[in-house]
């Protein structure tokens, strides 16, 4: 029964601390939430990866709460840039893998509210049915709320498999070079596929990128310039999201992560 008691009190206190962890980072200035989307179509790109789709009607809803709650929204690539005092509150928006209803469905809605983007593009799937085209990249690049980085060229996991080093580095140097070569624009970020990474592979995405995003999970929060540009987490947003959930995660941050990182503590994650 003693036994019990310590283990349990152990456990309270092992939560509480990483609760005041999660609390101290998230009370720390200047936080910018990082999202992750992929893509925005009523119709699923696949019927068994609907979750991925978010609906157009919701991604425009979530859109007009940013652009009426006054957000700023920044490149991902921007993110190391110190914020200012008391200025608005800073959101990211990302999509992965590069769907090419990111430019037939999600561009014309980023451009109505004039909010900016970042699109992770799969490398080798420039130019493949049902992916972002070439002309597309470049367009959506040129009008300036658009930027497109990396995705690596394949897709594939690169911390795990049997990826050599040598994979990894034709990953991510290529990759750069192909999406470059679409958008005419410098890459300079990478996501890694499924978020996937270690210490090896940071050091090669060193030679090729000024910042990384590595885990989609609840810490999907930066502050900004005092944190780590190769180790950026993002939220993911689905379609079981609306708007509400999003405006939560934007302005009730610290409780949104306090839950989250409590529920992955707890294992209900
Ligand atoms: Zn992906």
């Amino acid at each position: 029964m003693k036994t019990l008691k310590r283990v349990i009190i152990a456990l309270l206190l092992f939560i509480l601390a990483a609760a005041a962890a999660e609390f101290h980072a998230v009370f720390a200035s200047g936080l910018t939430m990082v999202y992750m989307y992929h893509s925005v179509s009523d119709v699923p790109f696949n019927p068994d990866a609907e979750e991925f789709s978010v609906l157009e009607s919701d991604f425009e809803d979530q859109l007009r709460y940013f652009s009426e709650s006054g957000a700023e929204t920044l490149f991902v690539t921007d993110l190391t840039q110190p914020e200012p005092e008391d200025g608005p509150r800073r959101v990211v928006i990302t999509f992965d893998d590069g769907y090419e209803d990111n430019y037939t469905k999600a561009f014309p809605l980023l451009k109505k509210y004039g909010i900016k983007a970042t699109v992770f593009m799969i490398a080798g799937k420039i130019d493949r049915p049902g992916y972002l085209t070439s002309a597309q990249i470049r367009e959506m690049t040129e009008s300036g709320l658009v930027s497109v980085q990396s995705h690596t060229v394949s897709h594939e996991p690169m911390a795990w498999g049997d990826k050599t080093y040598e994979d990894a580095v034709y990953e991510m140097g290529e990759s750069k070079r192909l999406v470059e070569e679409a958008s005419g624009a410098e890459v300079t970020a990478l996501a890694m596929p499924n978020g996937s990474v270690d210490a090896t592979l940071l050091n090669i995405a060193d030679d090729y990128y000024t910042a990384v995003c590595t885990d989609a999970d609840y810490r999907g929060f930066l502050n900004g310039s005092a944190s780590n540009p190769m180790d950026i987490h993002r939220v993911g947003i689905y379609r079981r999201h609306s708007v509400r959930d999003v405006r939560r995660m934007t302005e009730h941050r610290a409780l949104y992560v306090m839950k989250r990182g409590l529920e992955k503590l707890l294992g209900l994650d």
